[in-house]
């Protein structure tokens, strides 16, 4: 277990998920008092994770292409919500909880709904409130969906940008109110987000019979249950004239019975497994997934969750069995790293995470996991290694505070301490512990020569204005 786990936020200090947070690396949020989704849900509110974003973003990248919204650098953030939503609450960034995920059986119906939030994107539909929140970094976004407000009305006071006016709405009205107008969309918007959306399926020659699928099952549950409906049937109402003009709609495309290609449902039954592992209980896992399935995602989910619960002998031979299967996948040989990682094998995670480098061509996040291990070994001949792939990765990856806490310990064995602080007040200003973030800075400030720049990042931590998460 990394020992930075554990002055984590209490909402990641479970055991399991400390592991889990080193694969899926944590934009933690700090504020204690989250409401319903958040409190069903375990660990930090975005997970991060390598395999699953490159899907998301090979599902989203064609359809942004022919909207026109190719050139907007649009990120794809996966929240950690075992509940059907996805949406796009601003320019920026498309948001998809991993319920969304597990619920699509095929890659089809899970881009057939990133292709209606396109529409959306595409055809203008974000309010002025929405188009504010471009600005905002993404936690702050999601601490006010999920309600946490304290956050949001900090902003208010501190705000130097478009937050402010966010935060002020949210003080104002009743979380519902926000939340509301931040993700519903009229009647007629949803139309034509319909339309749009099966009019970039076409251009894509994919079909929109996901899009229907998945539609058509929100018309038959809300008819059923007025409560606990999934978030994305409450944002976007499903009368069953909308579906049944939709189904027509989607009929008429010459793809209408184009069926996705299997390697890519292969991709999209891997991550699921992988996710389902992470994520769900272990008899869930169980249940899913049996022990007489001996399928490749089947083998994939029992090798994690043996990782993750069971020991660690036999989950190595069952990776190294899937990695016979297939010798070019990196998650394989990230997956084996991060066990030895967690298990308490540092070094011998080392080449494992070097492999799952150079297949994933430098996968921001796996090198992290690298610096970590580096770190981790206690071996001093790896320090300057740590030092510069935890930097070219942060380069890429800004928003991610695990990166800044290994750099910080790769710098403390350094004994360069100027850096070492200035790393910890990152990754704390990352996890939104401001309080922390300013004296680690001031600190800095101290150990550095006035104006270089190491100083002039310190300084900008400082007279940051941004909330305390106590206030
Ligand atoms: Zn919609």
């Amino acid at each position: 277990m990394n020992k930075e786990m554990t002055e984590r936020p209490r909402a990641i200090a479970r055991r399991s998920l400390s592991k889990l947070t080193a694969l899926m690396t944590a934009l933690a949020l700090t504020n204690a008092s989250l409401p319903v989704h958040a409190q069903q849900a375990k660990g930090p509110p975005v997970l991060r994770d390598t395999e699953t974003e490159q899907l998301l973003r090979d599902y989203t990248r064609p359809i942004l292409r022919v909207a026109g919204l190719e050139k907007q650098n649009i990120q794809m953030v996966i929240i950690n919500d075992s509940s059907f939503n996805a949406f796009v609450a601003d320019g920026r960034r498309i948001f998809v909880n991993y319920g969304a995920i597990m619920q699509s059986t095929t890659p089809n119906q899970l881009i057939g709904v990133l292709a209606h939030e396109t529409g959306h994107l595409a055809g203008g539909h974000l309010s002025k409130f929405r188009e504010q929140l471009a600005r905002t970094q993404t936690q702050l976004i999601i601490a006010m969906l999920l309600g946490a407000g304290a956050l949001a009305a900090g902003a208010a006071r501190g705000g130097s940008n478009g937050a402010s006016n966010i935060g002020a709405a949210a003080i104002s009205a009743p979380q519902e109110i926000a939340r509301r107008s931040l993700l519903s969309y009229q009647r007629q918007q949803e139309e034509n987000a319909d339309r749009a959306g099966v009019k970039f399926l076409t251009a894509t020659h994919q079909s929109a019979k996901g899009m229907y699928e998945t539609f058509k099952r929100f018309t038959d549950e809300s008819l059923f249950s007025a409560h606990g409906a999934d978030p994305y049937v409450q944002s976007h109402p499903m009368p069953a004239d909308r579906v049944a003009a939709l189904a027509e709609l989607a009929k008429t495309s010459p793809y209408w019975d184009k069926k996705d290609d299997p390697a890519l449902q292969m991709r999209h039954d891997m991550v699921r497994a992988k996710i389902s592992a992470f994520m769900e209980r272990q008899d869930t896992v169980y249940r899913r997934y049996p022990m007489s399935d001996t399928s490749l995602p089947a083998r994939y989910a029992h090798a994690i969750a043996t990782y993750l619960h069971g020991d660690l002998r036999s989950a190595l031979a069952q990776i190294d069995a899937l990695i016979k299967v297939e010798p070019q996948n990196p998650y394989f040989y990230e997956v084996r790293g991060q066990a030895l990682l967690e298990g308490g094998h540092p070094a011998e995670a080392i080449a494992p995470l070097r492999r799952a480098i150079q297949l994933s061509h430098n996968a921001p996040l796996i090198e992290m996991l690298l610096g970590q291990a580096l770190v981790a070994s206690n071996n001093k001949a790896y320090t300057e290694e740590a030092i510069s792939i935890l930097r070219a990765a942060l380069a890429r990856e800004p928003e991610a505070p695990l990166g800044y806490m290994q750099l910080a310990m790769a710098y403390g064995r350094k004994g360069d301490y100027a850096q070492a602080d200035l790393a910890s007040a990152q990754a704390a200003y990352l996890r939104g512990d401001n309080k922390t973030a300013r004296e680690l800075a001031s600190r800095a400030k101290t150990r550095f020569a006035i104006g270089t720049p190491g100083w002039v990042k310190a300084d900008d931590i400082v007279s940051a204005k941004i909330p305390d998460k106590k206030n």
